[in-house]
């Protein structure tokens, strides 16, 4: 049955008077659901996110994604996402993400879009001279010792420790486990050791 817009429209304020009058709303919603994915081209993935590995379904019309929901028949999650899952369709189609980096400069009160290269470039010359300026290869620290007489002592030591305090890292509920990985790859071999994740904030 073809059903136009406005008759979706009509049968949405029939639902919501239904509703208010206290009748199950249940199938005028899993009906409005279906028009949407009608025709779509189904195809299962599994979420990208975190190493649950939550079964997730793909619907496309066209070649751009209409829906993504869980996959019910997925022995994992039996159809439920989290919320990160659930959100994995503005992943692809969200006119509110940024698609350029974003600069404000020192003193400035206004963001501007730049270039990726330009971006990197300036990563890369920034994060490479605090490192270069903040790199320590040893670090004194207090450690109690025992004595021969069984006493113990507080002395300094100097240990080995190839890190920079000048650098941060904050990761993203946004990153998929291999972007998490090669991420913290990078960042312990540039000897960080403030590495956060937004979740643990
Ligand atoms: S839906 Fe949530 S729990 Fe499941 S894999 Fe994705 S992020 Fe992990």
């Amino acid at each position: 049955m073809g059903v136009s817009r406005r008759d979706f429209l009509k049968l949405s304020g029939v639902s919501l008077l239904a509703g208010s009058a206290g009748i199950n709303l249940e199938p005028a919603k899993a009906y409005a659901q279906g028009l949407r994915i009608k025709n779509a081209k189904e195809t299962t993935t599994v979420c990208p996110y975190c190493s649950v590995g939550c079964g997730i379904i793909v619907h496309t019309v066209d070649g751009k994604v209409v829906n993504t929901e869980g996959d019910a028949d997925h022995p994992i999650n039996e159809g439920a996402l989290c919320s990160k899952g659930g959100s994995l369709y503005q992943l692809v189609n969200n006119s509110l993400r940024p698609s350029k980096p974003l600069y404000r400069a020192p003193g400035a009160d206004k963001w501007k879009e730049v270039e990726w290269s330009w971006a990197f470039d300036e990563i890369a010359k920034r994060v490479k001279g605090t490192r270069d300026r903040t790199f320590k290869t040893t670090s004194k620290s207090k450690v109690t010792e025992k004595l021969p007489d069984g006493t113990e002592k507080v002395v300094e030591k100097e240990f080995v420790v190839n890190r920079t305090d000048g650098i941060a890292h904050i990761g993203s509920a946004a990153l998929d486990n291999e972007e998490c990985f090669l991420i913290q790859k990078m960042m312990r071999s540039w000897g960080l050791t403030w590495i956060e994740h937004q979740a643990r904030i």
